[in-house]
């Protein structure tokens, strides 16, 4: 056998059938935004790697912040025990993330972020002596990972989940905020859905724990933009109500959406923020849920005060390492610039692609670039041109889209446009 064919035969992958394998490549180094291929080809990852590795893969600062902590400290537990790599990354979230977020909890991935948020909101309420107080409302067509509570959580038709419904907790949803961003705020609470998500709050409010959103980008579940004016009338039910406010940043944190968060479109902060994905700028799997001071207190005052969760590899050395290095280039604060410039020119160079027979819609936010087909489009053909294009793009749904690394050039950046308005006439 093959590598590759032991791979076809053995190796499950992502939301794949493992007896009916998908063309794979075989990638054996990355640097910047090219990936090497087995054969040699060259590629560029205008996926960034499902959206992380925001410095280009193997950044230099990176990999040596890592190596370094390899060769002194690759882990060590951190009940009773704590260490430098976790408070100085401690330090960086603390300078850029909202300023109401001053606790920390450091998890392994965005789907234990989610469950981590979750549970906090539930610990918070029954510290609080509301104990009933244990569901969650959120808005259709999100996605928040797929461990079985942020699943629940998930669009629960369109969110690849639906065949679990029976095994999944009922939560509470309304529909996704009806007023894009582009498009002007209206007042009447019928046309901006937030009379839906009043009527929910008001009639539910004795179960509901915490109302969790994709604040503006609804990533996965659509890749909609809609209007951060939703998130501020949301802010104040939630407020009015006693609801805990999550947003689930995984895919919008650190600079993706021209803000260095999604939060920062708003005048509003959450009680609960959940970063991941990009936080070590690709380099391995880590997370956090970060809350105010109202939720850690809320729940360090109820009994027992503790909070119930810590992962075996909790603020792992080596991972704390790497988002700290990855946040020390985001806090020069170059990423602003080449956002702005990806932003400008994918809006360009997408455009064109509106007058295409079976295109929906284009829609451009910071370093997100989205063709919407009018159909459903397969991954597997346009895999199939990815090493012609030079580029590698996996669409899903009706979606050809990229989210390029913000250090990719204007060359470059051609280049994917180009490969992604090909695959949008031949899909
Ligand atoms: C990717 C994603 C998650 C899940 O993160 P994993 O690291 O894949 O577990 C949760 N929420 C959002 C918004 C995401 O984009």
């Amino acid at each position: 056998m093959t590598p590759l064919e032991f791979d076809q035969h053995h190796l499950w992958h992502p939301y794949t059938n493992v007896t009916k394998p998908g063309p794979t490549f075989v990638v054996k180094e990355a640097e910047g935004v090219w990936l090497t291929l087995d054969d040699g080809t060259r590629i560029i990852d205008a996926m960034s790697s499902w959206w992380s590795t925001i410095h280009g893969h193997r950044h230099p600062t990176i990999t040596k912040d890592v190596h370094d902590q390899l060769d002194r400290l690759p882990h060590v537990m951190f009940g009773g025990l704590t260490h430098d790599p976790a408070i100085e990354l401690g330090r960086r979230l603390l300078d850029l993330a909202p300023d109401t977020m001053q606790r920390i909890f450091y998890c392994d991935s965005g789907s234990v972020s989610v469950e981590v948020a979750l549970k906090m909101a539930v610990q918070y309420q029954v510290s609080l002596g509301r104990p009933a107080r244990c569901e969650f409302a959120t808005i259709r067509q999100g996605y928040h990972g797929d461990t079985w509570k942020a699943m629940s959580v998930c669009d629960p038709v369109t969110g690849m989940h639906h065949l679990f419904t029976g095994a999944l907790s009922i939560q509470h949803f309304v529909d996704r905020p009806p007023i894009a961003i582009d498009a002007d705020w209206s007042d009447d609470p019928a046309r901006n859905g937030l009379g839906a998500l009043e009527a929910l709050l008001t009639e539910n409010q004795d179960r509901i724990a915490a109302l969790i959103l994709e604040p503006v980008v609804q990533g996965t579940g659509g890749m909609y933009f809609y209007h951060p004016e939703y998130l501020n009338r949301a802010r104040a039910l939630c407020d009015a109500h006693d609801i805990v406010l999550i947003f689930d940043e995984i895919a919008t944190g650190f600079g993706r959406t021209g803000q260095m968060f999604a939060t920062d479109h708003t005048s509003v902060q959450p009680d609960i923020l959940c970063l991941g994905k990009a936080i070590t700028g690709g380099t391995m799997s880590f997370a956090t849920t970060m809350t105010n001071e109202k939720i850690a207190e809320g729940i360090g005052g109820g009994d027992p005060g503790l909070f119930m969760h810590g992962p075996t590899f909790m603020a792992n050395p080596l991972a704390c390492a790497a988002a700290g290095a990855s946040l020390s280039l985001l806090q020069r604060g170059d990423w602003q610039g080449q956002v702005a410039a990806i932003e400008a020119q994918l809006r360009a160079e997408l455009a064109p692609a509106r007058a295409l027979p079976g295109v929906a819609d284009v829609r451009v936010l910071g370093a997100i670039g989205v063709i919407e087909m009018d159909h459903v489009v397969s991954a597997d053909i346009a895999h199939g041109h990815c090493k012609e294009m030079g580029v590698f793009l996996r669409p899903f749904g009706k979606k050809i889209y990229t989210m390029p690394p913000f250090v990719t050039s204007p060359d470059e950046l051609r280049q994917i446009t180009a490969a992604m308005l090909h695959l949008a006439k031949v899909l």
